[in-house]
């Protein structure tokens, strides 16, 4: 592969991806084709699965056995996170895309939570997002993030605030659809934040000028 090859691609259109979902690690949404994915569904069986076991644990006492299904659950989780990445970035590249993401704030802090179960799930939404950046970079897709504010609440097809109850949505122009989908389509048509776009410059520019890029890129 040579760097030409590599050079980050200028899409026109981008797909979204929601992470605040309704039992999904992220839900991708191409507002082109309309079509859906939604990925990481087992993250949360495995949640239920070691809260459950800890739960045990601490009853009878066994303290470093919790600790060590902290770290075992973290394991997997990335592991997750691994796959679930790997997945929106072939996605993009496949349809010739960029990817927009919302640009969350709180998870930057994650590290320093108390709380175990809070700061593994926001941990592991920045955790995500370093790894979709990272893998998309070496296939020189852009990744950009746009204002989270009410992608949830507004309607993707005509911009009114909807009706949103657990996994549904329903606006009053009569689009309905899955809630999450309905937020992933939000984001994928949001305008990019400035900020980000001039770090995606940056990273063009260091794209460009670099003549170490490996041979194959590993996902
Ligand atoms: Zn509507």
């Amino acid at each position: 592969m040579n760097i030409s090859e590599n050079a980050m691609i200028e899409p026109g259109t981008y797909l979204g991806v929601d992470r605040n979902t309704t039992g999904h690690i992220a839900v991708v949404g191409n507002p082109v084709t309309g079509k859906i994915l939604k990925l990481g569904k087992q993250a949360e069986h495995v949640r239920k699965k070691y809260r459950n076991i800890r739960k045990d644990l601490q009853r009878k006492g066994k303290y470093k056995k919790v600790k060590r299904t902290k770290r075992r659950e973290s394991r997997i989780a990335k592991d997750i996170n691994h796959k679930v990445s790997k997945r929106i970035v072939q996605e993009a590249k496949q349809n010739g895309m960029g990817i927009k993401l919302e640009y969350l704030k709180g998870i930057r802090q994650a590290k320093s939570g108390r709380n175990f179960r809070y700061s593994l799930n926001s941990w592991s939404f920045y955790q995500l997002e370093q790894m979709i950046e990272y893998k998309a970079r070496l296939l020189g897709i852009p990744v950009v993030y746009v204002d989270p504010y009410h992608t949830s609440k507004e309607c993707s097809r005509c911009g009114q605030i909807g009706n949103r109850s657990g996994k549904g949505f329903k606006c009053q122009c009569g689009h309905v659809d899955h809630a999450d989908a309905n937020a992933s389509f939000n984001i994928a048509l949001r305008p990019p934040l400035v900020e980000s776009i001039d770090r995606l410059h940056v990273d063009r520019d260091a794209c460009k000028g670099n003549t170490d890029i490996p041979k194959e890129a590993t996902l």
